[in-house]
């Protein structure tokens, strides 16, 4: 894997986004395995399809690229809201790639799997004023600050690149959580970041009660918050993230 971009690739484009993009996805197609099923080469999908970027020809996994220069702060720059929106909850939307570069170079690259989308996490911008070229377009941005850290899987970290057996690891792992009610997808994400910012290995049910404010936040319509952590906590288990330990005692895995 080269982690340098062919600058060349980005001649006879005008804009700088078209630029980045083109040389992006290059590097992507050129230099990148699929992360799900470590299939040795990823496809390009033909110009502009409105779905998704790649796909894997072995397991037909389909990936949406994003590049960035900044640094991956909590959210990142998406399309049009009501398409990711659309997308979100007809199951549809492929996994995301984030690449982050510096220098023309990939510093950072990450795999979100689509079950960690939910429309808690895509937040929508003010429309464009009267005199932009788009005017009213509404866009919006990808929180990642949102997505709990399982669904952030690193593939190459701060220009180190991962072994791709441990990154297909990962996401097989991943799999646990995958849901495809969008209702209860948001529950077990929600306390999936609660148990994951509680510090210690183990915990008791009254640290998890502790985000019940905000739990009910992103939730107003639940009445009753504390037995739907409950139940959320019980996913957990069945799906081994966290142990049981008794009398309202648990230790993550
Ligand atoms: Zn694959």
């Amino acid at each position: 894997m080269n982690l340098h971009f062919d600058l060349s690739l980005g001649n006879g484009y005008k804009s700088t986004s078209q630029k980045i993009r083109v040389i992006s996805e290059s590097w992507f197609a050129k230099n990148m395995y699929c992360p799900c099923c470590g299939n040795i080469r990823i496809c390009h999908f033909k110009n502009n399809s409105p779905v998704a970027d790649f796909y894997c020809e072995n397991c037909n996994e389909q990936f949406e690229l994003k590049s960035t220069d900044k640094k991956l702060g909590l959210k990142i720059a998406d399309g049009a809201y009501s398409s990711a929106i659309e997308r979100i909850t007809s199951n549809t939307n492929p996994d995301l790639i984030v690449l982050q570069y510096k220098d023309f170079k990939v510093s950072n690259l990450s795999l979100i799997p689509k079950f960690f989308f939910t429309p808690q996490i895509i937040e929508k911008r003010n429309p464009l004023s009267p005199n932009a070229r788009r005017a009213g377009w509404v866009g919006c941005n990808i929180i990642f600050g949102r997505i709990p850290l399982q669904g952030k899987i690193p593939i190459i970290s701060d220009g180190k690149i991962l072994n791709r057996d441990e990154v297909v690891k990962l996401y097989q792992k991943s799999l646990v959580l995958r849901t495809d009610s969008i209702k209860n997808r948001g529950w077990i994400l929600d306390v999936l970041n609660c148990i994951n910012d509680i510090k210690s290995e183990e915990f008791n049910l009254n640290d998890v009660y502790q985000y019940a404010e905000s739990l009910k936040i992103k939730h107003p319509d639940n009445n009753n918050i504390q037995a739907k952590i409950r139940q959320q906590l019980q996913f957990l288990r069945d799906r081994n993230l966290i142990v049981f330990l008794g009398r309202g005692k648990y230790r993550k895995i």
